[in-house]
Parts: structure tokens; sequence; C-alpha cells
């Protein structure tokens, strides 16, 4: 059994300056995607994170980087290109990005419906996907419940990561291969244009600062975020035990994430799909319960053969700091019939809170001269804030927070590294003036 990778260290520690080109505010793969754009165009970049290490939304989720819930046009290109940086970044770092593809199996004739309709028309761009007989579904996942399974839709453009272990891997990638300085355990308190002041009243100097502070960061800018009406969404997940060695699956790797016909509810990718609208409302008819707590459920792998297991959205500031025994059970209820696994015992329960925009597929808002909010992704940052980050660098013209489709998921309820790092011949110094052209 593979063991969990120890995070990354801190030795490449570089002693902190009081003056940077760009300096970032949170840890998060937001900021570190910020970080990275920055850094590949031959900036200084200095990036603070309260935390000792990153404890946000970006070591909460499944690690899923999912093309497939992104609608075809610019919002799927993004998150291509997020993958392709995702794959550097896996080098760079040591950790693992594994191409491991999707599959939504179908359990009844509406959700296989929905998948041949993505299939039909130009839903499915740029995905390698297609239907799979029942036979076929089970050889792509051992894991898939076998009973009632009339087949699946398979994509081959996804990835997954362990989060825990790749956001390490990006931090230490960042650190030691582009040279940016991380300042952890460092709350900002205070950011004017060019100026950065943290916790005990020390300020460091920068050109340009990208505040990228997930779902805590309206205590910046508390206006600046309030007018743009993002809503907090709590997500419940679960973690089975080891499962490898056991069962009918045995020691078979698990294959690609696994989904099912109550997420084609949820990502906007399928809701042009003409059968989609009368699937989701037998769902709402049978089960009112799921669409009260935003449950759909999925899966996926970890490198240690247990299972993540989600998930619920409730939305709001006002939502339980606890988290709740029936929610975990609507869970599991979900994913039984859609799963085969030797064991149910779960080894983990937690919850992840992110902010996301109400019809941006992200925020990327000027604030002040050089200083840029780049929050509110959602559901969907692992697969769309490394390349979304690029474009905070790209000329006014060209950069652009919307997708063709204005939204990802289904509408929310009510370079070259520093001059003293190793340099790869591929990267390039982009002209200073490119970090003033962010989007407006
Ligand atoms: C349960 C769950 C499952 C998900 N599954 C997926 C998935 O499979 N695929 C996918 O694409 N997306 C998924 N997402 C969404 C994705 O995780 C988020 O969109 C993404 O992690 C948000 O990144 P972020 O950097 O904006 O925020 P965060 O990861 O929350 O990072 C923000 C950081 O900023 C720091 N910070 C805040 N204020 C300050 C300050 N003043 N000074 C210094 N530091 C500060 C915080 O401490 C935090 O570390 C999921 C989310 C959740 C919660």
């Amino acid at each position: 059994m593979t063991v969990p990778p120890p995070e990354a260290s801190s030795s490449a520690r570089r002693a902190p300056r009081d003056s940077y080109d760009v300096a970032v505010v949170g840890g998060g793969i937001a900021g570190m995607g910020a970080a990275l754009a920055a850094a590949k165009r031959g900036e200084s970049v200095v990036l603070f994170e309260r935390t000792p290490k990153a404890r946000g939304a970006s070591v909460r989720n499944f690690g899923m980087i999912w093309p497939v819930g992104q609608p075809a046009g610019r919002a799927r290109s993004l998150a291509l290109r997020s993958r392709a940086i995702w794959k550097e970044l896996a080098q760079a770092g040591d950790f693992d990005c594994t191409p491991c593809g999707s599959l939504f199996a179908a359990y009844r004739e509406d959700e296989a419906a929905v998948m041949r309709e993505f299939l039909s028309g130009s839903a499915a761009e740029g995905l390698d996907a297609e239907w799979l007989s029942p036979e076929e579904t089970l050889k792509r996942s051992p894991r898939a419940n076998p009973e009632g399974l009339i087949g699946g839709l398979f994509s081959a453009a996804e990835c997954g990561v362990h989060p825990p272990s790749a956001i390490a891997g990006v931090r230490a990638a960042l650190e030691q291969q582009y040279g940016v300085t991380f300042r952890e355990g460092t709350p900002v308190v205070a950011v004017d244009s060019g100026r950065v002041t943290i916790a005990g009243g020390e300020t460091i100097a920068a050109q340009r600062i990208i505040v990228a502070g997930g779902a805590e960061a309206a205590s910046l800018f508390p206006a600046e975020h309030a007018a743009e009406a993002m809503v907090k969404c709590k997500l419940q997940m679960l973690e089975t035990a080891p499962l490898e060695g056991g069962g009918e699956a045995g020691a078979e790797p698990f294959g690609p994430h696994l989904a099912g016909g109550l997420t084609l509810r949820h990502y906007k990718s399928f809701a042009a799909c003409p059968s989609q609208p009368a699937l989701a409302a037998r769902v709402a008819a049978e089960a009112p319960e799921l669409d009260r707590f935003g449950v759909h459920v999925m899966a996926a792998e970890t490198p240690w053969g247990s299972l993540i297991l989600g998930d619920s959205h409730e939305y709001g500031d006002d939502v339980s700091p606890f988290d709740s025994a029936e929610i975990d059970a609507l869970i599991l209820r979900e994913l039984r019939p859609m799963l085969s696994l030797p064991s149910w015992e779960i080894a983990r329960r937690w919850h992840g809170v992110y902010l996301k925009h109400p019809t941006e597929l992200f925020l990327a808002k000027p604030v002040a001269e050089g200083v840029t909010l780049f929050n509110g992704f959602g559901g969907n940052g692992m697969t769309l804030a490394l390349g979304a980050a690029e474009t905070l660098f790209e000329p006014p013209a060209v950069a652009s927070t919307t997708g063709d489709e204005p939204t990802d998921e289904i509408p929310i309820p009510s370079v070259a590294p520093r001059s003293d790092a190793p340099r790869s011949e591929s990267m390039t110094s982009a002209p200073q003036t490119a970090l003033t052209g962010f989007p407006r």
C-alpha cells in the first residue's frame, strides 16, 4: 500500500525582502496560480498565507481537474490550459497528476439520455468522450456497481491529484523552481496601491498585488467584495478507509473519477441537453431532500486506495459551522447504488467552504491601481485557476473572466524563473508593462 507522501519542506526558503514586483495574498490554488504566472514572466514574487500551510478549499476538495464540467468554449479551454499547467507543476513539484479520465454511470433511462445528448452535439468538444456499454463501463471502473447499470459516459480529459499533496508540491515547485518567496503564518491586514501591510505592522512594497484569499477574503476590500454578491458555499466530504486488497475489486486501480445521474443536474456543461430539465424535475419530485442540501455524488481515488466521496452544497453566510449527519447519510445513500465497494468504512469526514461568483467563471477585479481581487471560482478552482491566473497578466483586450457560457454550474439557489532560481529553456521574460494590463 502506498503511504501518503510528506508535505513539502521549506528548506529552500529565501530571506524576505521589503520590495517585490508582485505580492500575492493567499496560498490556495488561485494565489499560487497567480504567483506562478507572474514568476514565469520574470517578476519577483512574494506570497503571503495567513496559516502555517494552506488549509482552505484547495486542500479540502476531490482533486478533480474536470474539463467535462465546463461548458465548451472559453471555460473548457481554460480548463484544458489549467490541466497542461498542472502537468508541468506535477513534474516540477514531484507529485502525481494522473490522467484518469472521468466516468458517469447511468442507472436510469433519463440519465443515459442526457449522456447521449451530451455526446451527440458540440457539448463534448475537446474531451475525447464516448458512450460505453455496461461491460465497457465495468472494464473502465471496477468500482462501478454492475446491478442495474445501463452504460456510461467516459471522458478521457480529466486528471486527478491528491489535494494536500498537490498543493504542497505546487508550493515546493514555486519556491524551488520559480524563486517565489513564501511568507506563511503571515496574515495580510491591509492592501493599498503599491503596499501590503502584514499583522504586526510591517509593510512590503509591490508594484502589483493579487488578493486571492478564498472564502475569507472579504476582510480586505469588504465593499468591493460585497458589490460582486459572491456567495459562500459549504460542502461536506468523506473518505473511505483504504480499499486495496479486499472484496470483488481486489487490488485493481479505481480508475476514472466516478459520477452519476445526480451530477448531470449540477454542472452547466449538461444544461443544454434537451432531457436534462426532465431529469432534474424527476429527482426534485422523488427526493426533494437532495435539492435542499445540494447533494450530488462523486468519488475520486487517492494514491493509497481510499476514495474521497461527496458532496453537498449549502449556500450563504449563515450555514452551520457543524457538520450534519443527515447530509453524510444522504451522500452515502446516493453513492451505494452506484459503487461496488468491499467496505464502506469511513475513515475521515470534513467540510470545505468556497466563494462563488453569481454570474462569472471567476472574479478578476481591479480595486485600486495595481491591485486585483482574484476569487470566486466556486466548485471549479482546481480546474480553472491555473489557466485563469495567466489571464491576469494578459493585455486588457485579451483578458476576460467570462466563458461563452456565463458560469459553469447550475445557478446558485436563492516564463523566466527568478535569476537566482534554475532557468528553464522554454520560459521567456515578458515586458514589465504587461503587468498593468489586467481585466477591467
Ligand atoms: C469540498 C470541495 C470539493 C471541491 N472539489 C473540487 C474539484 O474536485 N475540482 C475543482 O476544480 N474544484 C473543486 N473545488 C473548488 C476548489 O477547491 C476551489 O475553487 C479552490 O480551492 C479555491 O481556491 P482559492 O485559492 O480561491 O481559495 P483557498 O484554497 O481557500 O485559499 C485561500 C487562502 O487565502 C488565505 N488567506 C485568506 N485571507 C488572507 C489574508 N488576509 N492574509 C493571508 N492569507 C489569507 C487562506 O488562509 C487560504 O489558505 C472543491 C471545493 C470544495 C470546498
